[in-house]
């Protein structure tokens, strides 16, 4: 995408209540339904929306009054896309340059911008995995700006030198000296060291409205201090955030590489495993076990991954993602083997440009190694039913998301082609950062509509 056309989609944004329509109910007629769940399509159907939830599914003509009708000219009606773990203020550069040199008021316009390009690529709901907090989710649900339904958790909740810890070497200790951080001043990170710290962290969050808390119980590759080995939080301290978020009718996600991380979260009652990759048969059985949760970024296994720069040029971060590497090794042929349920996420951390690229060679590998079918799932019903885990807390309690249903929220997708034989109609590349840089708008996504509404129809 060249500049001009990167204005022209954010100018989209101004006027972009222009192209939504009101209608109470609309018919979409002659398509073949996806419904999210099953590996086929129910070819030849007609939906009825009424207002923003699904009202009726039909094989045979539905009579509808002066709904606005949608000939779907048999292409496929699908469930909008869902963002299993992104994070939309972490919005390109280093994560020294968001410590020290981004304003909150260049995180919020730049957030606004990804947020704004990801519902133009289909992503109708997105799970934001630590950061944002809900200034953002209000000013699109109030209708001033286009994007997706947002469940934010507000600040990643990890100890000194864990991966949620933005500060440098030289900055003061909080616990001396109050907030030292850019990032804790602005509710994005908090270091937590103990039982207590971690329950006040987590209700900070709930207080102010996010859905459910993200905990950084292990360490990562491409960050400063910590060892991915790291296994960062005690398992008294992950029960604290499981303690404040069961208060709050919500769930917990944690970051996890390492199996006794993993194994830890679980037994502490943590929902949903971020990463995972050392899944294997015992995280399977405990999972079942518990009604647990996987979402994992496939970039970890792609072949241009010593590419990143975030970790190219860190030597440190090069060396641990050598060893990760090796230690992952087994991931794919062991999630293929148990079938966890599994969410897709990309935990793209880029600007718009560079994140459509990461998510469109995301959505190939998920593809590729685990199938098309269980991608799409991962896509939409399985991170419908993860974002729901937020209980009380959810901001959109109506209906069901990630699912073409009865009942279900009016979120959907007319794709022209079958998803289920070709993810490159959701963008899906081979390439990565050698792709062409693309408009966040694909031809291919013929409507989108979230909430009822149409925000894009060139049928
Ligand atoms: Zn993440």
């Amino acid at each position: 995408m060249n500049k001009a056309t990167l204005k022209l989609s954010v100018l989209a944004i101004s006027c972009s209540a222009a192209f939504a329509t009101n209608a109470a109910t609309t018919l979409f007629t002659n398509v073949d339904i996806f419904n999210g769940t099953e590996n086929k399509l129910y070819e030849d159907h007609h939906v009825l929306v009424e207002n923003n939830l699904i009202k009726q599914i039909s094989s045979s003509p539905i009579k509808a009054g002066d709904a606005t009708v949608i000939d779907g000219e048999g292409k496929t009606l699908m469930p909008g896309l869902i963002e299993g773990h992104g994070h939309l203020l972490m919005n390109g550069g280093t994560l020294n340059d968001h410590e020290n040199n981004r304003t909150m008021e260049e995180l919020a316009a730049r957030a606004t911008v990804n947020a704004h390009a990801a519902f133009q690529s289909g992503f109708t709901t997105w799970r934001d995995a630590g950061g944002l907090n809900t200034g953002l989710r209000k000013t699109i649900d109030s209708g001033l700006l286009e994007g997706p339904r947002l469940y934010t958790s507000g600040a990643f909740i990890g100890p000194t030198g864990s991966h949620a810890d933005f500060s440098n070497l030289t900055t003061l200790n909080q616990h001396t000296y109050g907030p030292q951080t850019n990032m804790s001043r602005n509710n994005v990170s908090v270091n937590a060291d103990s039982v207590a710290e971690i329950k006040s962290a987590a209700r900070m969050n709930f207080k102010q409205g996010n859905s459910q808390i993200k905990i950084m119980s292990s360490g990562g590759v491409a960050s400063t201090f910590d060892p991915w080995q790291l296994n960062a939080m005690s398992a008294e301290e992950i029960g604290a955030a499981v303690e404040v978020a069961d208060a709050y009718g919500s769930y917990v996600m944690s970051h996890a590489y390492s199996k006794k991380a993993i194994l830890r979260n679980l037994d502490a009652g943590v929902k949903t495993i971020e990463h995972g990759f050392m899944f294997d048969g015992d995280i399977a059985d405990k999972m079942k076990e518990k009604d647990a949760y996987i979402t994992t970024n496939m970039t970890a296994f792609s072949p241009y991954l010593t590419q990143i720069e975030a970790i190219n040029s860190n030597p440190a971060s090069k060396r641990k993602a050598e060893s990760a590497t090796k230690a992952f090794a087994h991931y794919i042929d062991n999630v293929n083997k148990y079938q966890p349920k599994w969410g897709f996420h990309t935990d793209c951390v880029g600007d718009v440009t560079s994140c459509i690229k990461q998510t469109d060679h995301t959505i190939y590998l998920a593809g590729k190694e685990l199938g098309n079918f269980f991608t799409l799932k991962g896509m939409t019903s399985v991170n419908g039913e993860i974002v729901k885990l937020s209980g009380v807390m959810d901001p959109y309690p109506e209906g069901k998301l990630g699912v073409v249903e009865v009942g279900a929220y009016a979120d959907l997708l007319v794709v022209d082609g079958n998803p289920l034989e070709d993810l490159s109609v959701l963008g899906a590349n081979e390439k990565w950062f050698d792709a062409e840089p693309r408009n966040p708008e694909l031809d291919s996504i013929k409507v989108i509509m979230k909430d009822g509404q149409v925000y894009k129809n060139t049928l």
